[in-house]
């Protein structure tokens, strides 16, 4: 008999990329350990803001839809038909337009993504305080995207940990890998703090510990490690009814050079903001959550106080209210940016067996599930999907 210690697959890292390839693989009849140094949803998976979805499949899906309406449509799978309550509800997004020189990049946004086929309208701010009645009166207009909800990030990722053990793959929480080797015969061995692990597969999943983890096998992943904060008031009555959002940095990020030496779409070049970047609502327990700024900082969980000020400032331009309610608490969390800002996933060029799904940036969770999904279908077929071409590691993944 095989040991408990010896599996098909072996995952490193327990959050949502982790948690899903478990569960899919699983699905499959595989048979996975999934190896967490804390706890599942202990990093980025379980502080972030719960927001999902994107603007649809489109008529032409391509990996970013893939990615976003099949991971909306996992996670409605988990809550109306699996029976966890995840908190998931999907009311829609709002994106705030502040001026003209966005309202004229938003409408010419809205024009080609309906071209498209995908599932966006664009609102007078009259329009949108009929369904946000809080939305501030003074703005251009709002961008309206019909697929857009919210679960709540950590039953979220625990549950996908549930639905996978319930199939047989085993969760080891408090395991640290610490060293990795590829035997003779291409399977690999995994050390950590609580004895030895084998398995013909080896997945890692170890979001913005990426790069880390990839140095115990002599190779490089080029994955930063960006620290976004997100703040939340106490508990108040309904009163925010969309996912929020501003068109200030996709309009800002429109613009910016292709090689800055940074990942694209953050916040701050080193310690100088270069935009605001806005996201938030209400979760189920009445609090009000937003965040937005996206800095290299290397591992800091230290919320800079003057960014939250920012942002919530931001936040009061377009839903007055916020401005009145005080901040009871803030924090922060590491995301996995990938230089290229394209996710990583698939196999990696040059050692047998080894598989990649990382560099989901920052919106990693609501697009989890599916590239846990096309990772996991890849391994049991041996086969990619077409679609994950644009997410292959052989672009970026190199020997240290
Ligand atoms: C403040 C904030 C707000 C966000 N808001 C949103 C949002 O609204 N919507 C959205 O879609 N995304 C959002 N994101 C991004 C999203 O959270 C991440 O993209 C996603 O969670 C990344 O998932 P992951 O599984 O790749 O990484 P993680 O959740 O970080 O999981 C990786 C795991 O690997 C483990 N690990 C690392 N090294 C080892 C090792 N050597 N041995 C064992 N285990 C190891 C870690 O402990 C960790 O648990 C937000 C992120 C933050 C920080």
């Amino acid at each position: 008999m095989a040991s408990e210690n010896e599996s098909d697959v072996l995952i490193i890292g327990g959050g949502i990329c982790g948690v899903t390839t478990a569960f899919h693989l699983a699905q499959h009849g595989e048979r996975v350990t999934l190896l967490e140094r804390g706890q599942l949803a202990g990093e980025a998976s379980g502080v972030n803001a719960g927001g999902l979805g994107g603007v649809g499949w489109g008529h032409i899906p391509d990996l970013q839809s893939y990615l976003t309406a099949g991971s909306f449509e996992i996670f409605k799978t988990l809550q109306l038909d699996m029976g966890y309550d995840i908190e998931f509800h999907a009311p829609g997004g709002l994106q705030a337009v502040h001026n003209a020189e966005q309202w004229n990049y938003t409408s010419n946004r809205v024009l080609k993504l309906r071209s498209e086929g995908y599932d966006v309208e664009l609102l007078t701010t009259r329009e949108a305080r009929t369904i946000e009645p809080e939305a501030s009166e003074h703005l251009a207009g709002f961008m309206y995207m019909l697929n857009r909800g919210r679960a709540n990030p950590t039953k979220a990722t625990m549950a996908f940990g549930e639905a996978a053990s319930d199939l047989g793959a085993s969760i080891k929480t408090g395991h640290d890998v610490q060293g990795l080797t590829q035997r003779q015969d291409g399977s690999w061995q995994a050390q950590t703090n609580q004895g030895e692990f084998s398995s013909k597969t080896l997945v890692l999943a170890a979001g913005a510990w990426s790069r880390p983890v990839g140095d115990l096998l002599g190779i490089k992943i080029p994955v930063a490690p960006i620290k976004g904060q997100m703040w939340a008031t106490d508990p108040v009555p309904p009163s925010i009814f969309h996912m929020i959002g501003s068109a200030e940095s996709p309009h800002d990020w429109s613009l910016q050079p292709p090689d800055t030496g940074f990942p694209p779409e953050l916040t701050h070049y080193g310690t100088q903001r270069i935009t605001r970047h806005l996201y938030g609502g209400q979760t189920r327990n009445g609090e009000i959550i937003f965040g937005g700024d996206r800095q290299l900082a290397g591992y800091d969980y230290v919320p800079d106080e003057s960014g939250i000020a920012v942002n919530r400032r931001h936040a009061a331009e377009i839903i007055p209210l916020v401005a009145k309610l005080p901040i009871s608490r803030t924090w922060a969390g590491i995301m996995p940016f990938s230089m290229d800002g394209k996710p990583i996933i698939g196999k990696v060029p040059g050692l047998e067996n080894l598989f990649l799904v990382t560099g989901l940036a920052s919106s990693g969770f609501g697009r989890g599930p599916m590239s846990g999904k096309l990772l996991a279908d890849y391994i049991h077929t041996g086969h990619p999907a077409p679609v994950l071409a644009e997410a292959d590691p052989a672009r970026c993944v190199t020997a240290n």
